[in-house]
């Protein structure tokens, strides 16, 4: 039995009031480790250390932060087994996903924010004929908060970590409860790499009274949070009495349109990722599939084919597609999703079912499903089932598969698949998405600005977009003498 514990002013601590709740699993079904059932007095803790914390790090020099940054960029890799295996037992998710994609990138994010903030500038406006000079000092805001959800844990937690401390905030963070082993192990880390102690704190455990603390607390000066549309509501209205700046990354329904003149073979294979990679539980996943009539049956059979060889399997083992859901209300909430979606009319094509794998009778193993729908109005094409679910509908022209993609409340990211680059260009400019990708998918740039519109959410991060939300910028106006 693992047991986690919080980490506040550089300490490994169990929560105020030593409760734990049960780690789960997800493969096995089973609780396996512990994790601190936190409340506001342990927020109030991290808090007030990140508060002493500040004065220093927020005036020790880039080159400082930089070189700790990279260090904790370092040890991850250096850990990359270790935590692959966290992740991977944690979540579900396949191991040579978390070795591939998670762990990479959560160093990656420390090593992009570490050269990142060596490079940040910011504007000067002068003006000769009054002799003035107007300049904009960026300045760290103090104390704030980072909540993230259970999908891409270590990957999504350190995304918003990092540029929070390279631009010299101090961190009060909560990764998801759900899935909370790799932020523990980040601890240690940061613990190994010389952090100084208070600069990161990291508190385990429930939404509604660990993460509502951080969001509530009045000192805490901004919330850089990802999870569900839900949850970012309730914390906008929780945090806008207070004026607190705001990041919210939410859900996602994402239109992945395909055209007949596009490179096939290249569509089809990418497509199967963008449905089912990391069990469709990416905010990214391109869950309603679009296809130009023309080329509609063809598609359908062959990506049919694909969908049946794609391998359900223990997460561990290198030929495994897709692992287990992360639990068990999750699997419930798919399963229900792709009960209604047949109820209003869809047709099943493949999937719709929970499996059982061998040696692992308990674990929350779901089908990659496929359902053909008709209209865009159906329950399943426009609430988000954050699960191995996609939709197919077919569209004749373009403006309909505009329409079609636009047809819903979220706006996180679309896909186009077509070789006709004037038509990509329209599709960009019309698409109200934050993201377009064209004749691609997940392709990550880590300077790009990265978020959504409507219920997507509000802000976006990346690059010097995330070193600016986690700056305030403040406008220095000098006139000086011209003698
Ligand atoms: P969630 O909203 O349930 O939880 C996310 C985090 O918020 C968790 O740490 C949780 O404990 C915390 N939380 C829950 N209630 C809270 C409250 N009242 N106050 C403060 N914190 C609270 O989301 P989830 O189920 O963990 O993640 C899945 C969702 O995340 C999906 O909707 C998915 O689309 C979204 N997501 C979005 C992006 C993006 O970049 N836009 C990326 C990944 C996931």
């Amino acid at each position: 039995m693992i047991t986690i514990e919080n980490y506040i002013n550089g300490e490994l601590i169990p929560p105020s009031n030593n409760r734990y709740l049960d780690n789960y699993n997800p493969s096995e079904g089973k609780v396996y480790g512990k994790i601190p059932d936190s409340n506001e007095k342990d927020i109030a803790k991290a808090y007030s250390a990140a508060e002493k914390a500040f004065p220093i790090w927020s005036s020790s020099s880039v080159e400082f932060r930089s070189k700790i940054l990279q260090r904790i960029a370092d040890l991850i890799l250096e850990n990359l087994e270790d935590l692959a295996l966290a992740e991977s037992k944690d979540n579900g998710k396949p191991l040579s996903l978390a070795t591939a994609v998670d762990i990479p990138r959560a160093s990656s994010n420390f090593s992009f924010f570490a050269k990142a903030i060596t490079q940040f500038s910011s504007e000067s406006h002068e003006n000769n004929s009054i002799n003035t000079i107007n300049f904009t000092l960026r300045q760290p805001l103090g104390v704030v908060g980072c909540i993230s959800p259970w999908n891409l844990p270590l990957y999504l937690f350190t995304w918003k970590i990092a540029p929070a401390l390279a631009a010299g905030n101090c961190v009060v963070a909560k990764p998801s409860e759900v899935t909370p082993y790799t932020a523990y192990l980040l601890a240690k880390i940061c613990m190994e790499a010389g952090l100084p102690k208070g600069v990161l704190n990291i508190v385990h455990g429930l939404g509604a009274s660990c993460g509502n603390a951080i969001v509530e607390h009045t000192n805490i000066k901004a919330i850089s949070f990802t999870g569900g549309t839900k949850t970012g509501e309730h914390i906008a209205r929780t945090a806008a009495p207070m004026f607190k700046k705001l990041s919210l990354e939410l859900g996602g329904k994402n239109p992945n349109i395909i055209f007949s003149d596009c490179n096939y073979d290249k569509m089809l294979q990418v497509t199967i990722k963008s449905s089912f990679a990391n069990q469709g539980q990416i905010c990214l996943c391109g869950s309603r599939i679009f296809v130009e009539d023309k080329i509609y049956d063809q598609f359908k059979n062959d990506f049919l084919e694909k969908v049946k060889q794609l391998k359900v399997g223990n997460p561990l083992d290198k030929q495994t597609d897709l692992g287990a859901l992360v639990s068990k209300e999750h699997l419930e909430k798919v399963d229900s999703y792709v009960k209604k979606a047949v109820e209003e009319g869809g047709v099943l094509l493949h999937g719709g079912k929970r499996i059982q794998i061998e040696n692992f009778p308990e674990g929350y193993f779901y089908q990659p499903t496929v359902i053909e729908v008709e209209s865009n109005n159906c329950t399943l094409n426009q609430q988000e089932v954050f699960g191995p679910v996609v939709s197919l509908m077919k569209f004749s022209t373009e403006e309909e598969a505009i329409q079609l993609a636009n047809g819903t409340k979220y706006g996180l990211s679309a896909s186009v698949w077509t070789s006709n680059i004037d038509r990509s260009m329209r599709l960009s400019q019309q698409l109200k998405t934050g993201i377009v990708w064209v004749n691609t998918w997940l392709n990550r740039d880590l300077r790009t600005p990265f978020g959504g519109t409507k219920s997507s959410g509000v802000g976006r991060e990346g690059g010097l977009e995330a070193l600016r939300f986690f700056t305030e910028p403040k406008n220095v106006c000098i006139q000086y003498s011209p003698e």
